[in-house]
């Protein structure tokens, strides 16, 4: 059986590395297709792959029709919006995701992001601390509850919202504040830190409502995805208050625009940058291979997300 490594951009060289040893020590095929360019490339590369390893390469229908023999699809990463889903299911093809094996990466991006841009992203002027302030971390899951030890570690208060945890106890032995809603989060909060998946629900919920109730300083720290934030809120933002401050790991649309308006208060990679790091990459990419080579061998499906 043959597992395809297919990453638009690389792996590290030594996760690279380890997947080949994690499959050949089971005794299957490695596979590997980096940088590629052309849609046809994958396309071709997958045609005789069992399984399937990716980054955020995008899974399309296109590609689960050309792959054949696939029975497993691993991103290596905790979003999984880049993959057809229901092309998956309708092949019975499993697909999975490696949660918490960045997300210490993720986290540390968002102190520096916080960091970065309550220093006026380095322009000339005075900045503030974030020390003494509070911070809202909007979904607790992996990413958000090491961010929120990090704030608590710098001195923050912090409080967290995420709809799928209803036990205050879950936060409390974390030192942190259970808000009720989303809209006591951003009341609340100085600084907000957003966590959740980009789905249906999800997508442009970041919007002008929440926004506006946060107090003086507001500052929304984006290393989700860009679409859960609604951009035409972010412009009215930045428009109506000069205090209002947004890093976002990956460009918006908007982003140009908004660097060249506020160069002091608006912040943002030019490419998703949460992941990587050499660790992430490697914690990531040998899950990754081990999930990939558990579900062919003995059928484990833990992690499983269609
Ligand atoms: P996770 O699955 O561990 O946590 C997600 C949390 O979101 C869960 O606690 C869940 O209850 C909550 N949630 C689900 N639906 C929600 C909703 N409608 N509103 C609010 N909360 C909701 O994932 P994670 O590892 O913490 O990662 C979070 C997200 O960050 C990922 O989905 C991914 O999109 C993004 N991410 C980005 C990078 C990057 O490179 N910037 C890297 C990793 C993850």
């Amino acid at each position: 059986m043959k597992i395809l490594t297919a990453t638009e951009k690389p792996f590290a060289k030594e996760a690279v590395n380890g997947i080949k040893q994690i499959i050949e020590e089971a005794g299957y095929e490695f596979a590997l297709l980096e940088k590629y360019t052309d849609k046809a490339q994958l396309l071709e590369a997958v045609k005789d792959a069992d399984g399937l390893i990716i980054r955020s390469d995008k899974v399309t229908s296109e590609v689960v029709a050309a792959a054949e023999n696939l029975k497993i699809v691993v991103r290596a990463g905790a979003g999984y919006d880049n993959v057809d889903l229901k092309a998956c299911s309708d092949k019975n093809i499993v697909v999975m995701n490696t949660p918490g094996q960045n997300s210490n990466a993720v986290a540390e991006l968002v102190i520096g992001m916080m960091i970065a841009v309550s220093r006026n992203c380095f322009t000339p002027g005075t900045g503030s601390e974030v020390s003494g302030k509070t911070l809202g971390i909007h979904a607790y899951g992996n990413v958000g509850r090491i961010a929120a030890r990090y704030g608590k570690a710098l001195g923050m208060t912090v409080y967290a919202y995420d709809p799928f945890i209803k036990d205050k106890a879950v936060f409390e032995k974390d030192g942190v504040i259970m808000a009720e809603s989303p809209e006591e989060l951003y009341s609340k909060c100085r600084f907000v830190s957003i966590h959740m998946p980009a789905n249906e629900q999800t997508k442009k919920s970041i919007n002008y409502s929440l926004l506006s109730l946060m107090p003086k300083g507001a500052t929304l720290i984006n290393t989700a995805r860009k679409e859960v934030v609604d951009e035409e809120s972010i412009s009215r933002m930045f428009e109506e208050r000069n205090d209002f401050r947004y890093a976002a790991d990956i460009a918006p649309a908007i982003a140009a625009e908004l660097k060249e308006k506020y160069p002091n208060r608006f912040l943002s990679t030019p490419k998703k940058m949460g992941a990587e790091t050499a660790e992430a990459n490697i914690n990531a990419g040998l899950a990754a291979a081990r999930q990939s080579v558990g579900f062919l061998k003995d059928g484990i499906t833990k992690f499983k997300v269609n």
